[in-house]
């Protein structure tokens, strides 16, 4: 498992938006971006555009567990 977190904006996807996802799951950040842009553009984004912007971020060590 990749602890590697995931993160976009809708901003990067074109929007002027403030919008932020962030989770450690690919899928997920997709899904929400897109039920986001669906919600409140009333736009699809491509899942392809939303992969190609997705910025992963250095993992960080969680305390506890
Ligand atoms: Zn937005």
């Amino acid at each position: 498992m990749s602890a590697m977190l995931k993160e976009i904006r809708c901003a990067d996807a074109g929007f002027d938006c403030g919008f932020l996802v962030r989770s450690h799951d690919t899928n997920e950040v997709v899904y929400t971006l897109r039920q986001h842009a669906r919600r409140v553009h009333e736009t699809e984004i491509e899942r392809g555009v939303i992969e190609e912007k997705i910025l992963v971020l250095p993992a960080t060590r969680s305390a506890g567990t």
